[in-house]
């Protein structure tokens, strides 16, 4: 398949590096210009469970000089990148290109609705992790899967096509009709771990090691649980409430995504995640106090780091 992947940080270049090696014609769009030329000029160094390490050569460039024409695109930048990054990669769609988000957070496919027609975007979630831990070099340790649906629920042969390239690469894909409970319940788990790791600077482990924060935790997904059922979306409370005590007692040393985009003086996803809670919240009447509390915390140590911007190392 012709693949592109706009927005090349850690899920990007995992995503494209891991289809490239498979044999698609994979393009990688990102703006940093670091990680571009390194990329450019040694090639893409993967480090997998399954393969180890090895490089892999796969054309990158910006998004506005996209040779593009793909038959699908994924997004993978952050989701306050998504509009910037579209606006750009844009011209260099065809008119039937399948846009994939498997971004977290909520408002993604509307997010991707203002560039392209609704029948032309799925949407998903994945817990594939990846770290970017140097420029031209992405880590994958551990398991994930991805799931994933056409935004209108419709079926499309080409995201079939796409779940078997991206499950022959190593990244098992299902196309699952029940995916919106996944991503509310992706959204809950990281709006009670992000942003209570964020504001107190610690890991996940000393939130499980702290009972008052642990509860608070707790509280906070469930309250994001309540806007999602309330909004008609099934989702599985104790099988969330169990993953995040299993994260709470294994996950001892991980920082978050969101602690350390505020470490490294970027902006973090809360627009996304909180965000979009307490806006359905309001619209739904269902009161989420803690939610709210820790929008307002991250958003002020949002606001005092130093220089914010995207991802740049
Ligand atoms: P990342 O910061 O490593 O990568 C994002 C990339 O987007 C960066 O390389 C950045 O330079 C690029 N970018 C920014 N603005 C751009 C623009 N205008 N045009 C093109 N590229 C642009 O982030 P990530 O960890 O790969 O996460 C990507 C998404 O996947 C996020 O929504 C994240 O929450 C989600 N996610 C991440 C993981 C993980 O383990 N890393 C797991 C599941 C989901």
């Amino acid at each position: 398949m012709r693949i592109t992947i706009l927005g090349a940080g850690a899920m990007g270049s995992l995503f494209g590096g891991l289809l490239a090696e498979q044999g698609h014609e994979v393009e990688l769009l990102d703006v940093n210009a670091v990680h571009i030329t390194r990329v450019q000029q040694e090639g893409l160094m993967l480090d997998t469970d399954a393969k180890g390490r090895r490089v892999v050569r796969v054309p990158i460039t910006r998004p506005e000089a996209a040779e593009g024409r793909p038959e699908c695109l994924v997004v993978f930048t952050k989701t306050l990148h998504t509009s910037n990054a579209l606006a750009a990669a844009l011209g260099a769609l065809r008119p039937d290109t399948l846009v994939l988000t498997l971004q977290n957070g909520l408002g993604n496919v509307e997010t991707l609705a203002r560039f392209v027609a609704p029948s032309r975007i799925a949407v998903g979630v994945t817990t594939v992790p990846a770290d970017l831990v140097a420029p031209g070099h992405v880590h994958s340790h551990g398991e994930g899967h991805v799931r994933m649906m056409m935004s209108d629920g419709s079926h499309c042969d080409r995201l079939l096509a796409l779940a078997q390239a991206l499950t022959n690469a190593g990244l098992s894909t299902t196309v699952d009709p029940s995916v919106q409970a996944a991503i509310w319940e992706k959204v809950a788990f990281n709006a009670a771990l992000n942003t209570v790791c964020a504001v107190a600077n610690c890991t996940v482990g000393d939130v499980g090691s702290a009972p008052p924060a642990r509860a608070l935790a707790h509280r906070i997904a469930s309250e994001v649980l309540a806007v999602a059922a309330a909004d008609g979306v099934r989702v599985d409370e104790p099988g969330l409430h169990g993953m995040l005590d299993h994260a709470l007692e294994h996950h001892l040393a991980h920082k978050p995504s969101m602690l350390q985009d505020l470490l490294a003086g970027r902006q973090t996803e809360i627009d996304a995640i909180n965000g979009e809670v307490l806006r359905a919240a309001s619209r739904l009447g269902i009161p989420t106090p803690c939610t709210e509390a820790l929008d307002a915390l991250v958003r002020l140590r949002q606001g005092l780091v130093p220089s914010a911007g995207s991802s740049c190392y």
